[in-house]
């Protein structure tokens, strides 16, 4: 059982470890919660300080806090920061399959003795059954698991391992705490994590997801999207940016076509070998690049404050997917542009990659591919829209930044359509809803093609 920490004492904790003077957001509320032993449930958007809600209970808790992550890279980072705010070696560990005897022998030890606060454990490593005996013999202050999203196949990034972590943690003892914490904010990934990980008791923490100094502009993505981008670019000369590519070798070309105009561009995907791409982002967290031009591959755990634009060459597979790598913009709270290049064509290109996967998948796929679609055509607000999506109220009259997208600082052009609309009907009702729109359009534009033959002479 915990002590009982008044706010002093927890503002105290919180100048002395980690030398910030007061706690952002919830973050206060929530580590009361999991100090008092009760389940937690986190939503707070990228950079909104998820970390210290685990890291500080952690750390004046009595017992080892073990830390779930998807990504050994942040879990590393993590341990390294948390040793660099303590003299005790020990204070944090990473516990995964990279680790050689003697170094395991090492953690276990210092779990053993109390000295370590959190352990960080890869879900694989988890299942592992000497890691779950082993665990099952120590105190274990709380449970946390961050990117909770990946126990959901609604969730942008899905890890089946997720799925076993309530049965294990059950295995590890009684009653120990839970906390979920995740940037993803749909209904259906919460209601997901909440009844896989067995915790709908939990209290609720969320924070607004509204960034109000990133401005959301959608193009048409033409034969000169290249010319637009580099102009884009040049114009917002010697600021930061990411540029978001499907494919790595689109990655290559437009990082090429950008060095020939005389950018300082670097790509970065997940072909390049381990030395390189290591090379390349530190050249641009170093400055030594202005652009990164990338695949999703990069940006896990970049914290990098003052990235200006964030382009999408395409457009990603969710609206979950958009507002994450967007989120990248800004972090300082100066000027984020938000800039993506849609074209249907590239749609239907995802839908196609898809169509190779179970059915269950496929169809979670195309709903979000949906939504996505909605969004870029949309002529409302697209900050009302994102919010919308995350379960959250905006009012764009009064709400913060809400003159901050195209569609609200140049609205689209309205014209009266009532009778193409009866038209439109007519035609999709005479053709017995069979066609797809494209097939409909076609139609609507007396352009004949196989379908619209067949239609017109039957
Ligand atoms: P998230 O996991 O929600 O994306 P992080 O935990 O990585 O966010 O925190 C984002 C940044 O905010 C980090 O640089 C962190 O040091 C900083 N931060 C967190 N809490 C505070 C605080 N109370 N005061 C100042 N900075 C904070
Ligand atoms: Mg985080």
């Amino acid at each position: 059982m915990n002590k009982e920490y008044s706010k002093e004492e927890l503002s105290a904790a919180l100048k002395n470890y980690f030398g910030f003077s007061g706690f952002k957001g919830l973050q206060e509320s929530v580590i009361m919660n999991v100090l008092a032993g009760r389940d937690s449930f986190v939503i707070m958007p990228t950079g909104g300080g998820k970390s210290l809600c685990y890291q500080l209970p952690a750390l004046i808790s009595s017992g080892t806090a073990i830390v779930v992550s998807p990504l050994i890279a942040l879990m590393k980072n993590q341990v390294d920061f948390l040793k660099s705010l303590s003299e005790t070696e020990g204070i944090a560990h990473v516990l995964n399959s990279s680790l050689t005897k003697a170094e395991i022998k090492q953690v276990r030890s210092d779990v053993r003795s109390g000295v370590t606060k959190l352990l960080y454990v890869a879900p694989e490593s988890l299942t592992k059954e000497e890691n779950i005996e082993f665990l099952n013999r120590v105190t274990i202050s709380f449970v946390a698991i961050d990117e909770a999203h990946c126990i959901s196949e609604w969730g942008h990034d899905f890890r089946p391992e997720y799925r076993n972590l309530r049965k294990i943690i059950q295995r590890l003892g009684g009653e120990i705490p839970i906390i979920g914490l995740t940037a993803t904010a749909t209904p259906k990934v919460q209601e997901d994590i909440l009844k896989n990980l067995g915790i709908q008791e939990a209290t609720t923490f969320k924070a607004s997801f509204n960034r109000p100094n990133l401005y959301y502009e959608i193009r048409p993505k033409t034969k000169s999207v290249d010319a637009d981008i580099t102009r884009f670019v040049k114009n917002n000369e010697g600021k930061s940016g990411i540029i978001y590519c499907l494919s790595r070798k689109r990655v290559e070309e437009l990082a090429q076509t950008l060095q020939v105009n005389g950018i300082r561009a670097i790509p970065y995907h997940a072909g390049l070998d381990p030395k390189t791409r290591v090379k390349n982002q530190d050249m641009f967290l170093m400055e030594d690049a202005d652009v990164v031009v990338a695949t999703i591959a990069f940006g896990m755990g970049i914290d990098k404050p003052d990235v200006r634009f964030v382009i999408h060459n395409d457009m990603p597979k969710s609206i979950e997917s958009y507002y994450q790598e967007t989120g990248r913009a800004g972090r300082d709270g100066g000027e984020g542009h938000c800039l993506a290049f849609y074209s249907y064509k590239d749609i239907e290109k995802l839908e196609k990659f898809m169509s190779g996967k179970p059915v269950a998948e496929q169809e979670i796929g195309l709903a979000l591919l949906q939504d996505v679609v909605a969004f870029a055509e949309t002529s409302i607000s697209r900050r009302k829209f994102i919010l919308h999506y995350f379960g959250e109220e905006f009012d764009n009259e009064t709400g913060e930044g809400g003159d901050m997208d195209d569609n609200m600082r140049h609205p689209k052009k309205k014209h009266e359509a009532k009778d193409q609309l009866v038209d439109l009907l007519k035609a999709v009702a005479q053709t017995h809803q069979k066609y797809k729109a494209k097939e409909v359009v076609h139609v609507m534009r007396g352009k004949v093609n196989r379908h619209v033959y067949f239609w017109h002479w039957k």
